[in-house]
């Protein structure tokens, strides 16, 4: 049984603001947001990082993508915008080893990021 804080909040073992969730998809608040919005989308199948997806998660990860698109439209700021962000290990500054796409929305951001 895995062990990332990601899978305990799937499991239903540590609170979170949940805001979606589908048959392959979960999606709640992240603890320490970056932007007004911040909600963190990952697939109720575990993959620990995108490096780890195959062709066979082809349609898993549209459906994040998409989940992320429906909740912005849902919201009212898919038309001001917003900026969907996958980390991947060290170098990508990924700290939680469950695969997961922030949205975050409700203020410019910034490019490069740094
Ligand atoms: P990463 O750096 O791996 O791309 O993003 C992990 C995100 O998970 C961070 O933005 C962090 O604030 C968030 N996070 C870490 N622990 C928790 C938690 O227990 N609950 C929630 N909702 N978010 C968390």
């Amino acid at each position: 049984m895995s062990d990332t804080i990601f899978s305990k909040i799937i499991r239903r073992e540590i609170p979170a603001d949940i805001v979606y969730e589908s048959d392959e998809v979960l999606a709640f608040r992240d603890l320490n947001p970056q932007a007004p919005v911040h909600v963190l989308f990952i697939p109720k199948r575990e993959l620990a990082t995108l490096n780890d997806a195959g062709q066979t998660d082809a349609l898993l990860l549209g459906q994040l993508l998409l989940a992320a698109a429906d909740y912005a439209r849902r919201e009212g700021f898919a038309e001001q915008g917003y900026r969907t962000v996958v980390n991947c290990n060290e170098d990508g500054g990924q700290t939680v080893f469950y695969l997961h796409v922030h949205l975050l929305a409700g203020r410019r951001m910034h490019w490069p990021p740094g």
